[in-house]
């Protein structure tokens, strides 16, 4: 038998495919590495021949895919000196920010628009003692003012127009190579800002290009309808969702998604709210694995691309769950409507609760 060595982080394990140094000092809490996992009782739901996976990057330090691209920015923004970062957040970023700046040793500021932020995201924010701005606006409007604000204040920006937070997000792909021993056919992704799709398909090529694997896969992105600018083939300018990760009108990664869509061959669409809640309760209650809501869309997307034969039988998906379900325990309460019964501490109380639950089910 022999002990594997330490794993502390993506930087670490993927330096050859990374703009760091040698001697660059590395933040990092043990990002990546995040578990894929092929679902049982969904295909089998779905009648259908087809080998279905999960990356479960919920499972990341501060519950977000966020931190992939956080370690590399915050990595850069110390080496070059930098005492501050700053971004606007929908809340991921913002969490990811406050613990990564923390780890630094350096200030982080964060733009969050005000009451649509998930309760977990904001206590992170808040307890990592980032200096947390909330406007009386959305997501757009804060990276507006993050952009105007960083050009005279001395603040790196961390938001994905950082290039080092896309270049972070592309391990992604590399470990579902790796993990795969290819690529898969298909891999679905819900699109905010569209980031992490332009991540994950610059994390593919490389490997492509490089003769690691021979194939690629068709990349597809999932809006929420109300806030949708790659449907509409437009910025929309009042996005609304419940998936408030992805409630973004004007996506800043625009060209680059779109030239993935078109090499890849891929496609967008969109989900109403009761669709994307759904997805995430099927989820939950036949695989045991709880993402946030706009996590769920990229499941509730193959779903529906698996039995409309879009994705054709015996094809292999891979579904990014970007975000951890405990984010946002309001929703997930909201959605439970039987909710929680409240019996005399006796034992008959509590048999009469079970043997109801047997008889109910
Ligand atoms: C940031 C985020 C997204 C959207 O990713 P983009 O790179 O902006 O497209 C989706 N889901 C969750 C949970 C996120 O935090």
């Amino acid at each position: 038998m022999t002990l594997r060595a330490r794993y502390t982080g993506l930087i670490d394990r993927y330096r050859d495919r990374l703009p760091v140094h040698d001697d660059t000092r590395i933040i990092c809490l043990g990002e990546g590495n995040t578990p894929l996992v092929r679902l049982n009782n969904i295909p089998r739901l779905l009648g259908r021949e087809v080998d279905m996976y999960i990356k479960y990057e919920g499972l990341n330090p501060t519950g977000s895919f966020k931190d992939r691209g956080m370690t590399m920015a915050v990595t850069k923004a110390v080496e070059e000196g930098s005492q501050a970062i700053i971004c606007a957040s929908t809340g991921n970023t913002s969490a990811s920010a406050a613990a990564y700046a923390a780890r630094a040793g350096i200030k982080a500021f964060v733009l969050i628009p005000e009451g649509k932020i998930a309760m977990g995201k904001l206590a992170q924010a808040m307890i990592h003692g980032s200096t947390v701005i909330q406007i009386q606006g959305n997501f757009d409007d804060g990276m507006e003012l993050v952009k105007q604000v960083a050009e005279t204040a001395p603040v790196t920006i961390v938001n994905s127009i950082n290039p080092y937070r896309l270049q972070g997000q592309k391990t992604a792909a590399f470990e579902i190579l790796e993990e795969l021993g290819g690529a898969p056919d298909y891999h679905c992704l819900p699109v905010g800002n569209a980031g992490n799709i332009s991540a994950h398909w610059m994390g593919y090529k490389e490997y492509h290009e490089h003769g690691v694997v021979n194939d690629l896969p068709v990349m597809v992105g999932y809006q929420a309808s109300g806030a949708a600018p790659f449907l509409r083939g437009e910025m929309v300018d009042n996005p609304e969702t419940v998936a408030t990760a992805i409630r973004i009108g004007h996506p800043q990664s625009w060209d680059k998604a779109w030239a993935v869509q078109k090499e890849s061959s891929g496609w967008f669409d969109e989900f109403s709210d009761q669709e994307i809640l759904a997805a995430q309760k099927m989820l939950t209650e036949k695989e045991g694995i709880f993402c946030e809501p706009a996590s769920a869309i990229s499941v509730a997307g193959a779903m529906r691309d698996i039995q409309s034969g879009k994705i054709p039988a015996g094809a292999k998906v891979v579904c990014t769950l970007t975000g951890h379900g405990l984010k946002d325990p309001d929703t997930a309460i909201g959605q439970c409507t039987a909710g929680v019964q409240t019996v005399q501490a006796s034992l008959g109380a509590v048999e009469d609760a079970i043997m109801s639950a047997i008889g109910g089910s």
